[in-house]
Parts: C-alpha cells; sequence; structure tokens
C-alpha cells in the first residue's frame, strides 16, 4: 500500500537518506528504530511531501507523492493537489501541534471543515465520536493549555484520524510525555493497531514495538540497516549497529 523507492534526501551538503526502500501492506504497524539524526523524521516528512525527495519516490495505493507521471518524467504537482493527497494521511507529531486558540472538539473538526467542506453539524458528531474514542469524551470544551500532555497527544490522535486518512505517522508521539503518561497514548495507538490501521510509528518504546509490531526497522545514517518481526530485530539482531543501539535502548 505504501510503496517507499530508493529515497535519496539531502539538506545542502548533508546526506541525510541514502537510498530507503520500504513497502508497508495494508493494515501493518511498522516500527521505526534508530539513533538521533539517523533520518527517521526526514523519512516519515518525505512520505506526505512535507520534504520534497532528491531521488526515489513515495507512492501510497499506486498514487505518487507530489507528482504525476507525464510519460517518463514527473511534474510536480500544485499546492492544492498536494494538500489533497496529504489529507489522506494522518500526521502526529512528538510536541501534540494542537491549534491553542481552539478547544479539544474544534480542534478535530478543523480539517473536516476547512478540507471536505462538510456539514459542520455532521463534522461535529464524528468529532465527539473521535474524542470517545481517545477517551477524552469530558474534555470537547477544553482548550489545549488545559490538558495533560497525554490528553494533548490524544486530541492530536482523534484529529489525526478525522478525515479517515488511509496511513498514519507516528514521530515519537511519546517522548515529550512525562513517563506516567506514555501508556495512555500508547494504549490509543495499541486500539487503532488492532482495528486493521495501517501505520508506521518511530519510537524507542520497545515494548510496544514487541506488542504491536508487524515488523521492526532499524535505521542507521540514513539507510535501513536491517529489518524484519519484533523477535528478529529485537532479540537476534544480525548488525553491530543494531546490537549497540539496542544494548542502549533496552
Ligand atoms: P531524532 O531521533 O533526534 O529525532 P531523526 O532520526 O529523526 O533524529 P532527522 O530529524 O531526520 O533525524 O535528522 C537527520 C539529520 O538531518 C540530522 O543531522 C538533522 O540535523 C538534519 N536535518 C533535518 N532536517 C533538516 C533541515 N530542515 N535542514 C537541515 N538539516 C536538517
Ligand atoms: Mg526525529
Amino acid at each position: 500500500m505504501v510503496d517507499l523507492r530508493g529515497i535519496h534526501k539531502s539538506f545542502g551538503t548533508l546526506e541525510v537518506l541514502k537510498g530507503v526502500t520500504l513497502e508497508v501492506e495494508q493494515g501493518q504497524v511498522v516500527v521505526v528504530l534508530g539513533p538521533s539524526g539517523s533520518g527517521k523524521s526526514t523519512l516519515l516528512r518525505t512520505i506526505n511531501h512535507l520534504e520534497k525527495v532528491d531521488r526515489g519516490y513515495v507512492s501510497i495505493d499506486g498514487d505518487l507523492l507530489g507528482y504525476r507521471r507525464v510519460g517518463d518524467k514527473l511534474h510536480e504537482l500544485k499546492e492544492r493537489e498536494i494538500l489533497k493527497q496529504r489529507t489522506h494521511i494522518g500526521f502526529v507529531f512528538q510536541n501534540f501541534n494542537l491549534f491553542p486558540h481552539l478547544t479539544v472538539l474544534e480542534n478535530v473538526a478543523e480539517a473536516p471543515l476547512s478540507a471536505q467542506r462538510k456539514q459542520k453539524k455532521e463534522v461535529h458528531q464524528e468529532a465527539v465520536r473521535l474524542l470517545a474514542r481517545v477517551g477524552l469524551s469530558d474534555k470537547e470544551n477544553a482548550y489545549p493549555r488545559q490538558l495533560s500532555g497525554g490528553q494533548q497527544q490524544r486530541v492530536a490522535i482523534a484529529r489525526a484520524l478525522a478525515l479517515s486518512p488511509k496511513l498514519l505517522l507516528f514521530d515519537e508521539p511519546t517522548s515529550a510525555l512525562d513517563p506516567e503518561l506514555v501508556g495512555e497514548v500508547l494504549d490509543v495507538i495499541k486500539d487503532l493497531a488492532s482495528t486493521g490501521t495501517t501505520m508506521i510509528v518511530v519510537t524507542h518504546e520497545i515494548g510496544f514495538a514487541r506488542e504491536v509490531a508487524d515488523r521492526v526497522v532499524f535505521m542507521d545514517d540514513g539507510v535501513i540497516v536491517e529489518q524484519g518481526s519484533p523477535t528478529t530485530v529485537l532479540d537476534h539482531p544480525q548488525h553491530p549497529r543494531t546490537r549497540a543501539f539496542l544494548s542502549k535502548v533496552l
């Protein structure tokens, strides 16, 4: 369903992605691990064209992200068309990125109201349902600053679900949280995984990877060093770099 082929990305002279190829099937949960600076966030950002790739391509259900193929050439899509493609991809960031001036319900309703021009009543009903799903029915009218980090992140997840995305991307969704709040957010993500949501999760939560991932991918220095089932990668890593990394986080 998600197909990344030979992705290269540099910032100036710094080559951050050095040919990354990754496929994710419908309903799969892929956990990406790797040291700081290895290119994990950049990889996620290329998937929804927040970063333009230098070489390679990203496609979702056969649609190229950001480009249209004309003959053997690629033409970049217009901003409006890229925004439309992005509506199929939910993104949850480390620092929640909620709209501070909107209530919880308004945060969740914002994208469907502006992107889909749906009826307000219908959108609000859906937002209410999504907030119940992440356990925040009692917080609909609160503002983000009135919530704990774990609650804010659950709002961010509800917001990412509001456009019924085909794919959810999580970039270290629990690393900004106090330890006692990590579990409530991981539980929501686990629940989504169990209902067949396709997702790519960058996280250092090894227990979560073990329990939820169909596949674990280890990245270092802009390449995928190894990948496989959680047991293969976490318990029997083949590559010295994977072993060195795991010895630090386990
Ligand atoms: P972390 O675990 O710390 O989040 P990461 O694996 O997500 O690390 P990236 O954020 O993808 O790593 O960054 C990879 C490299 O690319 C780093 O050296 C970073 O400084 C650099 N980089 C990322 N974004 C930019 C940018 N917009 N401009 C210049 N350099 C960047
Ligand atoms: Mg990162």
